[in-house]
């Protein structure tokens, strides 16, 4: 229960997030369609978008044709620039910030070396990102901070990064000390698969879907009705892990014969080297076929893999963000040797997709935050 008396304004900064929510959605609609859509009384909606309209969050874009009750139906838009958020990424020796406005429309980015050995002048820096930021974009509503590794968000504290090789940050503390601006910690895996939803290359936002995403490691989400899934300990995803060849190479885990040790771009990229000193996945064009090689092994054992996530999760969507996507090599093998393991029941009920172009975590970590400026909870 909240403080007596607080009651009447809560339920109206409630109502007039959820009205932002929408508008975000929706991006130009009507009173009258927002009070249908959101089941709030018509009298409601337009006390809270008059109020927007004074502060120039909405403007009114025009009048439409009559509607059956004979009032005309006004237009209204909401101004996306009024509210802006950030996100920025660590990775192993790299940091990539970028600024959005509230339509999640990219305004500027950056992506620079960083030691990242030690966490405590990452921190620092960030901290310095983030004052930056602030001055140059006064409408910011929050800034997301994404890190790989084991990460709880709701207490901003990373449990340990075999990436980054850091175990025990309290990362929140650290840097909401000297931010002005609401700052959220997050596993940049779990960011990027937000950006799914909003993309629509997921399934509906009440279906499970699973996001898979393959770079220097290897992640994945799953995401239900209910936002992210972060398991008991939020290692729930972590298929990087999932063994698929049990004399394979060792892991950074330590274990043998991991997905990430096989298929990771680091692992690509050594298989390469190993048939042709030199040869790595950004200039495979130099020895084609000894990248198709390569490229096919990888889809078989991405194969094996999915099948375990569609049997553990069943998932109605799964997504690939992955740059060996480009081979329709690797694509066929990835379905073929997925179909071969899979209860074919599962399998045909599955949507597997391979994205074109890969989600930007820092893009999930500025929509993160515009999420949750829209939760307000009662
Ligand atoms: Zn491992």
């Amino acid at each position: 229960m909240k403080e007596p008396g607080k009651g009447p304004a809560l339920l109206r900064q409630y109502n007039e997030k959820h009205v932002l929510s929408f508008l975000r959605r929706q991006r130009i609609s009507s009173r009258l369609d927002i009070s249908r859509a959101l089941s709030l009384s018509k009298n409601t909606i337009s006390l809270i978008i008059d109020d927007f309209i004074a502060q120039g969050y909405v403007t009114e874009v025009g009048v439409a044709q009559s509607t059956t009750s004979g009032r005309p139906k006004i237009h209204i838009a909401l101004q996306p620039d009024k509210m802006k958020a950030a996100g920025i990424m660590v990775e192993r020796q790299q940091l990539h910030w970028a600024v959005y406005n509230y339509f999640s429309d990219l305004l500027e980015e950056k992506t620079l070396a960083i030691d990242t050995a030690e966490p405590g002048p990452v921190l620092a820096e960030i901290g310095r990102i983030c004052a930056w930021m602030y001055r140059r974009y006064p409408e910011l509503i929050g800034i997301g901070v994404g890190f790989p590794g084991i990460i709880d968000p709701a207490a901003g504290f990373m449990h340990v990064s075999s990436h980054l090789g850091w175990q025990q940050v309290d990362l929140l503390a650290a840097l909401r000390a000297g931010v002005p601006l609401p700052v959220g910690i997050m596993n940049i895996v779990k960011a990027a698969a937000l950006v799914s939803r909003q993309q629509q290359t997921a399934s509906p936002a009440h279906e499970p879907s699973f996001y898979l995403r393959i770079a220097e490691g290897i992640g994945g989400t799953l995401l239900t009705g209910h936002g992210v899934y972060y398991g008991g300990s939020w290692t729930a995803g972590e298929v990087g892990h999932l063994n698929v060849s049990p004399d394979g190479p060792v892991c950074s885990c330590g274990q043998r014969g991991c997905l990430e040790s096989l298929i990771g771009l680091s692992a690509i990229n050594a298989q390469l080297d190993r048939l042709q000193p030199g040869l790595q996945w950004a200039n495979r064009g130099q020895a084609p076929q000894l990248a198709d090689q390569v490229i096919a092994r990888a889809g078989e054992w991405l194969g094996k893999a999915l099948s375990q996530i569609i049997h553990l999760v069943n998932p109605r969507t799964l997504l690939i963000d992955c740059a060996y996507n480009v081979s329709p090599l690797f694509t066929e093998q990835v379905l073929a040797v997925a179909r071969r393991h899979t209860l074919s029941f599962a399998y045909s009920h599955t949507q597997i997709r391979f994205l074109a172009r890969s989600y930007d975590p820092a893009h999930g970590l500025a929509l993160a935050m515009i999420q949750r400026y829209e939760q307000i909870d009662l």
